[in-house]
């Protein structure tokens, strides 16, 4: 038997849930793209958009993913040869890794788990023994969405400017820009990447890319420019049509504006925050509550280091996959697939964005459903656990 038939709920790290609002906003015949409505989209969109990253550097969005993102910090602030060091906890930082070399770079790895936060110490003690300051950038990922981890950037930021090094800073945000607190500018980041699919509630199709001095600076001299993500064009606030490398995203644009007013209505960038706090706490209430031996665990071991946005589960000897599918084909409810060295016996649950209340526990009653039907050993309710959680908040 399926009770699949009801909205569906996709539960997965990105795309997320998209509100209504957003997706009604994008459906709106083309306007003229030089006068008009949209310049004052775009105007309202950037004027906005530092407020995301708390910066008063550049912003700049690309028609792209957050792979998008991430090659436009690359070629604009480096040239062939230079060496960045990757940070390693979890994948992504490493795919940001892979990519920097196809572009002509040096990669060095500070070699992580797949269930720890990046560390700290050791950061320090390889910038310490880079006398010649040879590293050029330091490449590492806020939530990184397979291990779920959330890497501590205040202090990461704090190790590269107590070791006086030139490497600049760049925070891959995709995962948790919009879920998880982050203060470009106050901690002292230099670049923040992030997507338009996750926290920011926004149809993939944009990337972002905000720039603080030290890069804008490095920018002068960058020999990997390319063309469709070069900044200096992207800086005329005159010309929609070269911020955006040609043709702008309307529809996104208009997607964006929405997200942006929806933020702002919650209360800004704390209120999100606070939001995604309570949920992320909630989850990793019910996964604490499900936790048994031979079964469910944390794949992040310090709870002080499980992100906001997203949360891996590891599954023991049950079948990841066997949840997945009763959960999907027989309740309406997709799981995120367990990715990197982490696939067969883990799931993860995306916790980003348009959520609430209704919305988690669903997920977590669903999950929690799902593991009872499958004689799964678990420890108690999670489900009584997140509501605990959640009673305080309301
Ligand atoms: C989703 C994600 C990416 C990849 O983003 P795309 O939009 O698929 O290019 C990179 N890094 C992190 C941390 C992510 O969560």
């Amino acid at each position: 038997m399926t009770l699949r038939f009801g909205p569906p709920v996709v539960a997965i790290p990105g795309p997320s849930i998209m509100p209504d609002r957003v997706l009604e906003a994008m459906r709106r015949p083309m306007p003229n793209i030089y006068a008009g409505e949209l310049l004052e989209v775009n105007a309202e969109i950037f004027a906005g958009l530092g407020s995301i990253a708390r910066t008063e550097g550049e912003s700049f969005v690309t028609i792209s993913n957050g792979h998008g993102g991430w090659q436009m910090a690359l070629c604009n602030t480096l040239s062939a040869g230079d060496k960045v060091l990757v940070c390693e906890s979890g994948r992504f930082a490493m795919i940001w890794g892979d990519m920097a070399e196809l572009s002509g770079l040096k990669v060095e790895v500070l070699s992580g788990t797949d269930r720890d936060p990046v560390d700290t110490a050791a950061l320090a003690e390889r910038l310490a023994n880079d006398p010649n300051q040879e590293i050029s950038a330091i490449l590492i990922a806020q939530t990184d969405t397979a291990s779920s981890v959330r890497n501590d950037i205040e202090a990461i930021a704090r190790v590269v400017h107590d070791a006086k090094h030139r490497a600049l800073l760049m925070v891959d945000c995709i995962a948790s820009m919009g879920c998880e607190q982050f203060e470009m500018d106050a901690w002292g980041v230099d670049i923040a990447i992030a997507g338009s699919q996750k926290g920011l509630m926004v149809p993939p199709g944009l990337g972002f890319c905000w720039a603080g001095p030290r890069a804008l600076a490095a920018y002068e001299t960058a020999g990997l420019r390319v063309g469709i993500f070069d900044w200096e064009p992207r800086m005329n606030p005159q010309a929609i049509y070269s911020q955006y490398s040609g043709t702008p995203p309307i529809s996104h644009m208009y997607g964006l504006r929405e997200a942006m007013r929806m933020i702002t209505e919650e209360g800004g960038m704390e209120a999100v925050w606070a939001r995604h706090q309570v949920l992320a706490n909630a989850v990793r209430a019910a996964v604490g509550s499900w936790a048994a031996p031979g079964a469910i665990e944390f794949n992040i071991v310090d709870p002080a280091y499980r992100s906001n946005a997203v949360t891996t589960v590891l599954t023991g000897g049950v079948s990841a996959e066997e949840l997945r599918v009763r959960c999907e084909t027989n309740a309406g409810l997709t799981l995120g697939i367990g990715i990197g060295g982490l696939s067969e016996h883990s799931f993860r649950i995306g916790h980003m964005g348009h959520l609430n209340p209704p919305s988690i526990l669903g997920t977590l009653g669903t999950i929690e459903a799902g593991l009872i039907a499958m004689g799964c050993p678990m420890g108690g309710s999670g489900v009584a656990a997140a509501a605990e959680v959640i009673a305080k908040s309301l």
